[in-house]
């Protein structure tokens, strides 16, 4: 298998070349050639098999220059029972992503249950393992260096703690996360996790590993890597839980079921696109937004319009507080029918602050092809969502869960499952839930107390030159 570049001027490389990089040389998102095909013969396979199992049936497609021993290892030693243990009361803990049925035909998919509480920990925690694998096989190391605001930063840290070869510099804006966030990164004291809070806002944080990530000498010199959203291998770790939540809620592989997806970078839903495209029988993507609606206005008008970061609104579903959708690129490249060409032409005004239309030249009228619809959400909803859901089903769900399930409201269809994916657990918006229900969510108990553990951080000023002193003083 070997992977392409959207922007089409890039050499083909393999999964594990690709696995440590970021953008392709040519500024594109690396996507396989061709998407691996499951037949009806293998679906029937796949449907009895546990997380385990599915996970390297799918990934030996895409990481085929990894020996299947050495992946079948590195899979059974992440989807385990004890990295993913947040499971609710009564959930079987060894299925690792189990279903809630809130009513017939109604489902929400827990992929909440890892160790920072959002669904990044699926992928990331993967990602980990897989780092130190090829790091190891090729006797390199690495230095990420990334901006958080939140959870992709704590996903990235709990996947990296204790791995060799890796670390992990993390910018953060001083004193804007949560006190939970904040604590459960703060707290780790594994020697190659360094914390830095920047005295200033999260743009501030992640203009200095832009700008960082620009001086290719630096870049070079310290091996600074990336762990962020168009990560191909954190995509491809997610394209197994639309298998599993599709099992889950079916009996046979002739029916369908559709699928809503809070969404921010389109990292998430774009695994499901590509689980789709592999054949799995998906009836509809629907994309949920919150305040900051600019993949709901592609997939109600067919334009694609970034904003600026002075116009992201801050909301209460934060994760999802993003002007400009990373993955989207992939999915575009598919819906132009693979054209480089056009996609350079695209990505050409996005890159430049502009937008496109994609009605022009008839590609918007495809979309319905490939399942997309979307929905957005506001506070509004999701408080309000948070309330009915907790009084007709009994169940407590986080915002950004709330905004999928309130879109996914609008989009059912008779006699087609809908599952809504849930994204993070209550327990780390508490704020929000308080609000909501006047009463904070609970906790799991490994993590009582956790804001009262001793922290590990630097407090550093917006200077890219101190910063790169930092991670050049500890690398
Ligand atoms: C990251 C995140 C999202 C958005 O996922 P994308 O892949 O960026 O679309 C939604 N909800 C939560 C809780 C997240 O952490």
């Amino acid at each position: 298998m070997k992977y392409i570049s959207t922007r089409g001027n890039s050499p083909s490389q393999t999964f594990s070349e690709i696995l440590l990089g970021g953008l392709a040389p040519d500024g594109g998102l690396y996507l396989p050639e061709s998407y691996p095909q499951f037949s009806a013969t293998d679906l029937a396979a796949m449907r009895a098999m546990n997380y385990r199992e599915l996970a390297f049936t799918i990934l030996s497609r895409f990481a085929d220059d990894i020996p299947a021993a050495d992946l079948r290892d590195i899979v059974n030693r992440t989807y385990t029972a004890e990295v993913y243990c947040h499971t609710r009361e009564g959930q079987n803990a060894d299925d690792i992503t189990p279903t809630v049925k809130l009513e017939d035909g109604l489902f929400l998919l827990s992929l909440s249950n890892g160790p920072t509480l959002a669904f990044k920990d699926m992928a990331m925690q993967l990602l980990g393992n897989l780092f130190e694998y090829v790091l190891a096989k090729t006797g390199r190391e690495i230095n990420i260096l990334g901006a958080t605001s939140g959870d992709t930063g704590s996903a990235a840290e709990y996947a990296m703690r204790g791995k060799k070869g890796i670390k992990v510099f993390m910018l953060s804006p001083h004193q804007k996360m949560s006190r939970f966030q904040t604590a459960q990164m703060f707290s780790l004291q594994d020697p190659n996790i360094f914390n830095i809070a920047v005295k200033g806002v999260f743009d501030d944080a992640q203009d200095i590993v832009k700008a960082v990530s620009n001086d290719h000498a630096f870049k070079a010199q310290y091996k600074i890597g990336a762990v962020n959203s168009i990560n191909w291998g954190r995509i491809a770790a997610q394209v197994v839980y639309y298998f599993k939540g599709y099992f889950a809620v079916t009996r046979s592989n002739d029916e369908k079921v559709s699928f809503t997806v809070p969404s921010g970078n389109f990292g998430n839903v774009c695994a499901g696109h590509i689980a789709r495209m592999m054949g799995l029988p998906v009836s509809k993507l629907v994309v949920a937004t919150n305040e900051n609606d600019v993949l709901d206005e592609f997939f109600r008008t067919g334009v694609y319009r970034p904003r600026g970061s002075a116009q992201t609104y801050h909301t209460s579903s934060p994760s999802m507080d993003i002007s400009k959708a990373s993955n989207f690129e992939r999915f575009v490249f598919d819906l132009v029918g693979r054209d480089s060409a056009k996609m350079r032409e695209l990505w050409g005004k996005v890159d430049s602050g502009g937008a496109f239309d994609l009605n022009e030249g008839g590609y918007f009228a495809k979309v319905g092809d490939y399942g997309f619809v979307s929905g957005a959400s506001n506070h509004a909803y999701r408080m309000q969502t948070i309330r009915d859901t907790h009084a007709k089903y009994g169940v407590t769900i986080d915002t950004h869960t709330a905004d999928g399930l309130k879109v996914a409201l609008e989009h059912r269809e008779a006699s087609v499952p809908m599952v809504v994916l849930e994204t993070a657990l209550p327990a780390k918006f508490e704020d929000a839930i308080q609000e909501a229900l006047g009463r904070a969510p609970e906790r799991p108990a490994d993590l009582a107390g956790l804001e009262n553990l001793p922290q590990r951080f630097e407090v550093m000023d917006v200077d890219m030159d101190a910063i790169k002193q930092f991670v050049a003083a500890h690398s």
